[in-house]
């Protein structure tokens, strides 16, 4: 055990986006930090890999206008880049199955979506009539509901078409959870801040560059120039309180015990469990964290040897496998690189990999008319994250970012009290921490 002091910079356990968020907060406040990563690539659940030397994500993700703090974050540290470099913004549109189309209207909100909704296309009058009105009443209950509430009771006496075709594939892939036991009330918040809040805040935002590039790599720059040290590759073993500072024991015969006064604990709920297990102040949170149970999320990509013409860069898939299509491909070039998202889990998860990727591939044809019947599948991955989010139920019982206790904080996705585990959870995790950690300076 060192016998040095304890070091004035403040540890961050995580190099994901929370982690991150929290350094970089931290940082652009004149405190130096070091991140500890057990991985090489910054970024956790959202971040880029190389496979067979093709650059691409651990799983598709989808940023909404909504996610203001994550938005403000990556501008934050590349300020100089232009956001068409990063990523492609749009207005909502969400376009299939067969001829269904919703777009937001160019009005000021909640009138964007009112116009969206009444001019939809691929469904009858009724039908358009029941979700207006189900979005107006939320709307005027103030997108509060009774905490037990599932998103299947809120949704009851919707008409079956529009359950089917809007607001199961919303909740999937806004809660990465079914609606038969996905919170109603994290699912009015994510709808009332992202369609009724501004006009903007229902963008679509689809990144261009791989995740990496989107916020953790410059972040690490932005904390390397103020004074931080990033650690990757560097595995923390256990954390306990001892003589009024925290040892952080790494992982590896030859690496040293080190003592900060401040640690921000900023790991997947299931690994900060085990961090915290020698921290009795922390007793409580384990158990809360340890109910938890988790969701999968399925990313498959292909690539063909030749363009296909996909309507938009996101479509919505119908008679599954596929739920989600996103166009991954680079503009002008001679083949073509799609990425499908299969959120929470379902049958697609009993099959093998060759299996899911053969009826893909068949849903692709079926739902995309202008893909060549000569195109040829040059490469296909199947990359699924087995706890890729907490399942949102309904009143989960979850700590909130901050201070735990003797100079322990914690972030993550699974803090925020209001929205699903998404990025933008993450973000205002880590800068709840931090600013934590500044109030008690
Ligand atoms: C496939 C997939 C698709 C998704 N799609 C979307 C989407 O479309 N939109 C959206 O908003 N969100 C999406 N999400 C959710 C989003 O990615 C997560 O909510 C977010 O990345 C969580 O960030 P985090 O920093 O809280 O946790 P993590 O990303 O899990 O970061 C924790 C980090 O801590 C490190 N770590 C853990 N233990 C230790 C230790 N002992 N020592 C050192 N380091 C440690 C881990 O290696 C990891 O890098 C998706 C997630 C997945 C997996």
């Amino acid at each position: 055990m060192s016998a040095a002091p304890p070091e004035r910079n403040v540890a961050v356990i995580g190099g994901g986006w929370a982690g991150l968020a929290a350094a970089v907060t931290l940082a652009a406040a004149g405190v130096p930090v070091a991140v500890f990563e057990a991985a090489q690539t910054l970024g956790g659940r959202a971040r880029r890999l190389v496979l067979d030397g093709a650059t691409v994500d651990n799983g598709q993700h989808l940023l909404l206008g909504a996610y203001r703090a994550t938005l403000a974050l990556i501008r934050q540290v590349q300020p100089a880049r232009a956001a068409e470099e990063l990523y492609e913004r749009t207005p909502l549109c969400l376009m299939g199955p067969g001829s269904f189309r919703l777009r937001a209207a160019r009005l000021p909100a909640p009138l964007h979506m009112v116009a969206g909704l009444l001019t939809a296309r691929g469904c009858t009058g009724s039908d358009r009539l029941a979700v207006v009105r189900a979005f107006a009443g939320w709307r005027g209950d103030g997108w509060r509901c009774a905490p037990s509430q599932t998103v299947a009771g809120l949704l009851q006496g919707q008409p079956g078409t529009m359950v089917a075709r809007l607001w199961t594939p919303l909740c999937l892939a806004a809660l990465n959870t079914p609606p038969a036991c996905a919170s109603a009330q994290v699912f009015l918040n994510v709808l009332g801040d992202a369609l009724a809040s501004t006009r903007a805040a229902s963008d679509l935002i689809i990144p261009v560059a791989d995740l990496s590039r989107l916020f953790p790599d410059p972040a690490a720059r932005f904390i390397e120039e103020r004074g931080g040290v990033i650690h990757r590759g560097a595995m923390v073993r256990s954390l306990a309180v001892r003589d009024a500072s925290i040892a952080v024991e790494l992982a590896g015969p030859t690496q040293p015990v080190r003592r900060f006064r401040e640690v921000v604990v900023a790991a997947a709920p299931w690994q900060a469990s085990g961090l915290l297990e020698r921290l009795p102040f922390a007793a409580g949170i384990r158990t809360q964290i340890d109910g938890y149970s988790y969701q999968p999320i399925t990313t498959v990509y292909l690539r063909y040897d030749r363009p296909v013409p996909v309507p938009a860069r996101m479509l919505q898939l119908g008679d599954g496998p596929g739920q989600w299509l996103f166009d991954r491909s680079t503009p002008g070039a001679a083949d073509a690189m799609l990425a499908i998202v299969i959120s929470a889990d379902g049958p697609h998860r009993s099959l093998a990999q060759a299996d899911l990727v053969r009826a893909i591939a068949l849903q692709l044809r079926a739902n995309l008319p202008g893909l060549d019947r000569g195109a040829a599948l040059r490469w296909t991955r199947v990359i699924t994250e087995k706890r890729a989010t907490h399942a949102c139920m309904p009143e989960r019982m979850h700590p909130a970012a901050g201070h735990l206790g003797s100079g322990v904080y914690l972030a993550g996705d699974h803090t925020d009290p209001d929205y699903p585990a998404t990025l933008e959870a993450a973000a205002r995790s880590g800068i709840r921490a931090a600013q934590a950690v500044l109030d008690r300076r």
